[in-house]
């Protein structure tokens, strides 16, 4: 498949922004991801108020604002990786207007781990690319020094996110796995693991 539209589901800290650089680098596809989109715009005035006062409490940021975002980015995409969205049923039945998807995979990962990956991961700001304290740091010292860590990543807005992810996103999972859609992968592999089932699911879905 030469530009294959994924939607990559997973909680927050599964490995969705890890796994989507795969993609992206493999496939040559958009990587459209609402987190990136509303972090670039997080003081910007909606008449639903700023999206900083959502997410930096852990709640989903309304979903006109959200829905806007995406459909400006998928419409200019001919393959795609979706990661963060939807987030709720009334996003998913919104994608399904103004998006026909060839893989639907959910990085399965449990709550305990969850925790730790978000709370020891740091971003490279100037590249965007993602680490963890324990798990993966950079060789060069000059990027170790400045990696930063999100605002949203600290223990009580994990925790937030979590309880957030169960009660509003969790229902986009069953739903897609009652249309027979959803394709799962074990998620707590190390992340190479994670990338060879996921790219021979997409392989599959060609
Ligand atoms: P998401 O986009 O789903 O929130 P990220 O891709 O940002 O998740 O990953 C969350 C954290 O977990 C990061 O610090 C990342 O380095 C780490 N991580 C990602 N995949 C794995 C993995 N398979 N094993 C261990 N740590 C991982
Ligand atoms: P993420 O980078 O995916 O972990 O998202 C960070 C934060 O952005 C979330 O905690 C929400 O506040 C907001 N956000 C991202 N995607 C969405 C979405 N699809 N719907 C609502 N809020 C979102």
């Amino acid at each position: 498949m030469s530009e294959p539209k994924i939607l990559l589901l997973g909680a927050p800290g599964a490995g969705k922004g890890t796994q989507s650089s795969n993609i992206t680098d493999h496939y040559d596809v958009e990587h459209v991801t609402t987190g990136d989109a509303l972090r670039a715009n997080k003081d910007m005035q909606t008449e639903h108020g700023t999206p900083r006062e959502y997410m930096d409490a852990g709640e989903l940021v309304p979903d006109p604002v959200v829905n806007e975002i995406v459909e400006a980015a998928l419409g200019d995409a001919d393959g795609f990786v979706l990661d963060g969205y939807p987030r709720n049923l009334s996003q998913a039945e919104y994608l399904s207007d103004i998006a026909d998807l060839d893989l639907v995979a959910l990085l399965d990962v449990s709550k305990e781990e969850l925790v730790d990956r978000l709370t020891g991961r740091r971003m490279d700001p100037e590249t965007g690319d993602i680490y963890h304290t324990e798990f993966n740091m950079p060789d060069e010292e000059e990027v170790r020094d400045r990696l930063v860590q999100r605002d949203d990543d600290t223990e009580e807005t994990v925790r937030e996110r979590l309880r957030v992810f169960e009660e509003n996103t969790q229902p986009v999972i069953d739903h897609y796995e009652e249309t027979g859609d959803l394709v799962r992968i074990d998620g707590e592999q190390t992340p190479d693991e994670v990338w060879s089932d996921l790219k021979a699911e997409i392989e599959d879905a060609a």
